[in-house]
């Protein structure tokens, strides 16, 4: 059979609801590594189900000024996708998305991408065993879904009075408008998060007057960025050893801080000396470095990289606000320290839904319970994938398993061999369903709240969005990215409510 020909048909072209075996929810690292694998395995009976004009997820909707990954590249790319011309240590948001539009295609991925696909509702039906979808372009039916969707992909903008009567231009960082010519403006900042301290520099020559309101000031040290010469290239291109040792290289590096943010916070004490120092070296006002210096432990939020934020604060257009933005009253901005300042535009870099992640919001699972509804009072998976009540269903970077310090795609890879070990293993024992059992979910979750109680997300003196409303952390990992590794490697029967495929299972009810 041709690789078109096994492609199913699009999504609405008439003959009843279409039926695939496999539905993914997302392109981005996780939705591409899904199709990837799942053709590496023979299925070839899979939609990816997009809701934008193009592949990227968030790669290819954040394109604020200076966006780029704070991991380097070699590692945060597909260990089956090496990419030997990667321009800097740390890729710009261009070289990522161009990445993924190439590997798409390396691996004959595009022709199974339904594009304005966004998915409305996902429900398990149960007499039938398989999940009904309904999305902008029509139903569909499949066997398995898998959500792909990401925790960075629903922006967040704060709740503030008065926002709607803004009369200037308001956009949050990962929906850049580069339409509005900047040149000259009053532009407010919302935040000081990993976007936020990637952004201002790049904008603040060309701004007026850029206010910046800073809740909580981040951890930062220095970015030690290069770019990759050309003799490297060449021996990369060449050598797919040396690629595999600098991919070796930066996982190690990157996991031996693994120890401090788990175990022994002390650990983190020098990189708070360096973070210090950092401040000292680009700020000569006493007050403004009071201002930008954290009080609390290094790693409780996610520590960021920048060589250009402190300089980009002491230039004469620049004013931090040491206070959130609590409201919009006509043209000006108020900060909850009172200061007021009348803008243009309002910036914000207020981050993601992550631990209320919406896609939730639209599946339902057995006994008509929606997965948000489920997670009321806080997100749980078993081994960061699964959920009980939710039979044939796979989550991409779920509950507890996220990370700061190293490479996600790392983590999606680890949750895609489990993925695909379920799918084989459904096919080999010839299940029509896997549930997580209930108890098997708790035990996982004892296990993760154990380790979590030493953590620096928990005792570090932050509030993060590593937490949920209850304080509870429910997205991050708290052990080594290998030992996630590990724990995805097979999947286990013994964890799961199994059913027989509808065929035997007839067969058996014949007997
Ligand atoms: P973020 O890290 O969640 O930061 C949000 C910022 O908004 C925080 O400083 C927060 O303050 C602030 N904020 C929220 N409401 C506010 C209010 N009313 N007034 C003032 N400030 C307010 O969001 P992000 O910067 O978009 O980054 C999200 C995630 O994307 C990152 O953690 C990272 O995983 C990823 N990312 C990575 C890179 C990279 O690799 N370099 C770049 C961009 C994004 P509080 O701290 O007080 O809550």
């Amino acid at each position: 059979m041709t690789e078109t020909a096994e492609v199913p048909a699009a999504i609405g072209d008439g003959g009843g609801t279409p039926h695939v075996r496999v539905a993914v929810i997302g392109t981005g690292f996780g939705g591409i590594g899904a199709a990837v694998r799942l053709k590496g395995v023979g299925i070839h009976d899979f939609v990816l189900l997009e809701r934008a004009d193009a592949i990227g997820g968030t790669w290819r909707d954040n394109t604020y000024p200076g966006c780029a990954c704070d991991v380097p590249s070699h590692l945060y790319s597909f260990s089956f996708a090496p990419n030997p011309r990667w321009p800097r240590s740390f890729s710009a948001q261009p070289d990522i998305r161009r990445y993924l539009e190439d590997v798409v295609d390396r691996f004959g991925v595009r022709p199974h991408v339904r594009f304005h696909t966004e998915v409305l509702d996902a429900t398990w039906v149960e007499s039938e065993r398989h999940w009904h979808l309904r999305t902008t372009t029509g139903e569909l039916t499949a066997t398995v879904l898998i959500s792909a969707a990401g925790p960075l992909s629903d922006p967040q903008v704060p709740a503030v009075p008065g926002l709607a009567g803004f009369s200037g231009e308001v956009w949050h960082s990962s929906r850049w408008n580069h339409d509005y010519d900047l040149t000259g403006k009053r532009v407010a900042v919302i935040g000081t998060g990993a976007s936020a301290i990637q952004f201002v520099p790049r904008i603040q020559p060309r701004v007026g007057e850029l206010t910046v309101f800073q809740r909580t000031a981040p951890w930062i040290l220095p970015r030690a960025d290069r770019p990759i010469t050309r003799t490297e290239r060449a021996v990369f291109s060449r050598s797919a050893l040396a690629q595999k040792a600098a991919r070796a290289g930066v996982y190690l590096v990157r996991e031996a801080e693994v120890p401090g943010f788990i175990l022994t916070p002390a650990i983190l004490r020098a990189a708070e000396v360096a973070g210090k120092a950092h401040i000292r070296r680009a700020i000569a006002d006493p007050a403004l470095r009071a201002a930008v210096t954290p009080n609390f432990r290094l790693g409780c939020k996610r520590v960021l990289l920048s060589n250009d934020w402190y300089p980009a604060l002491t230039q004469p257009n620049v004013s931090l606000v040491n206070a959130g933005l609590t409201a919009v009253q006509g043209d000006t901005v108020v900060g909850s320290d009172g200061t007021r300042r009348d803008v243009d535009a309002i910036i914000f870099g207020t981050g993601f839904h992550v631990t209320d992640m919406p896609i939730a919001q639209r599946i339902t699972g057995r006994g008509g319970v929606r997965l948000a509804d489920r997670w009321a009072d806080g997100m749980e998976a078993l081994r960061g994938t699964t959920v009980h009540g939710y039979p044939n269903f796979f989550l991409l970077i779920g509950p507890n398993s996220g990370l700061s310090h190293s490479s996600m795609v790392f983590i999606i890879e680890s949750q895609l061999n489990y993925v695909i070990d379920a799918l084989v293993t459904m096919d080999r024992h010839q299940l029509g369903t896997v549930e997580a059992r209930h108890d098997a979910q708790q035990r996982w979750n004892a296990l993760l709240d154990r380790r979590m109680k030493r953590t620096i997300w928990v005792n570090g003196g932050c509030h993060s969005w590593y937490q949920d409303a209850n304080g509870r952390v429910t997205t991050q990992w708290p052990s080594s990215t290998w030992r996630f590794r590990l724990v995805t490697r097979k999947f286990d029967v013994g964890e799961y409510r199994l059913t027989a495929t509808p065929a035997l299972a007839v067969a058996a009810r014949r007997e």
